[in-house]
């Protein structure tokens, strides 16, 4: 077993039955608890990548913790199968409709059971794969243009300070000219990494495309975010960023704008921290502005 073996919580308030299915997937990493409580203890510290589920037992039965388990965004994507003594049609139904998504009959037959259990970790490793993918932008790690908006969109929502900064880095396109893709490739992760590390939590930050990134700042004022930014903007220039050809700098511009009461959608605030970002490479480049509404 190592840092990679999938982990299976079974949760059952019979022992014997823990210790069958403990015995059966030896292979896996398996936590077994009696009751829902001990499943949420596991839960909260534990990264489980599948649940067995009893559902008769005392208290909160297996239809509940399910029910449960689906309300909570940190383990509504862990597939459940069902494991009962009871096989009438309603009861399996209805556990496909609680969120399960697979049901065993007791007494099980442990390589049905052992195929089932491959074949839920296998579509849940290929779920999470497509999520990254869908989301994260793959040569930087950070979230791409789909996940930015749809973090964007619910910030935006929220009431509150909101700031946006729009960053470009300068004179790119020189950068791959002189040091090639690979070369403007590094650039571009080393960049993201740099300002990535300098952001506080609850900042949302994406790759929009090309060389160009956004972050939005919920909560702070103008001030906080053209210090944080001015800050971010000199750890960019103070890099050497060690290429084939030799040693290379290099420099971002960024835009930033408040939310304000005229400002209608997440589009138009970004639009105008673009402007802003638009004055700061008219104005010499290596530099933030902050976007004054005069109206
Ligand atoms: P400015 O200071 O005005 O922003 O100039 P710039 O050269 O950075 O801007 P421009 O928009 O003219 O060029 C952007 C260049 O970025 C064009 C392209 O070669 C490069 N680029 C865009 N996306 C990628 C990418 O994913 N990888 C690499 N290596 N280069 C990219
Ligand atoms: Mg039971
Ligand atoms: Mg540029």
């Amino acid at each position: 077993m190592n840092a990679s073996t999938p982990i299976i919580l079974a949760v059952d308030d019979k022992v014997e039955n823990l210790d069958i299915l403990t015995s059966l997937l030896e292979d896996y990493d398996v936590r077994d608890v009696t009751d829902a409580a001990g499943a949420w203890q596991i839960l909260d510290h534990t990264p489980v990548d599948l649940i067995l589920l009893d559902i008769m037992m005392p208290d909160i039965d297996g239809f509940e913790l399910c029910r449960q388990l689906q309300d909570d965004e940190r383990t509504r994507a862990i597939p459940i199968i069902f494991i009962s003594a009871m096989s009438d049609e309603a009861t399996i139904s209805r556990a496909f409709e609680v969120g399960g998504k697979d049901y065993v009959t007791k007494p099980f037959r442990p390589l049905e059971l052992l195929a089932r259990v491959r074949t839920h970790l296998e579509l849940k490793f290929l779920m999470a794969r497509l999520h990254n993918l869908a989301y994260f932008d793959s040569l930087t790690g950070i979230a791409n243009r789909r996940r930015f908006f749809d973090l964007a969109t619910a910030l935006f929502a929220a009431p509150g300070d909101l700031q946006a900064v729009m960053l470009d880095i300068d004179h790119f396109k020189q950068v791959n000219d002189r040091h090639g893709h690979a070369g403007g490739g590094k650039v571009l992760r080393l960049v993201a990494d740099t300002i990535g590390d300098r952001l506080p939590p609850e900042t949302v930050f994406g790759r929009l495309g090309g060389e160009e990134f956004a972050i939005l700042f919920p909560g702070v004022d103008p001030d906080t975010v053209l210090a944080a930014m001015d800050g971010i903007r000199q750890a960019v220039a103070d890099l050497v960023i060690p290429l084939e050809e030799g040693n290379l700098s290099c420099t971002i511009s960024c835009g930033l704008a408040s939310r304000t009461a005229d400002t209608g959608n997440i589009d138009a605030l970004l639009h105008d921290a673009d402007q802003a970002l638009y004055q700061a490479k008219g104005s010499g480049r290596n530099r933030v502005i902050f976007r004054h509404i005069q109206k």
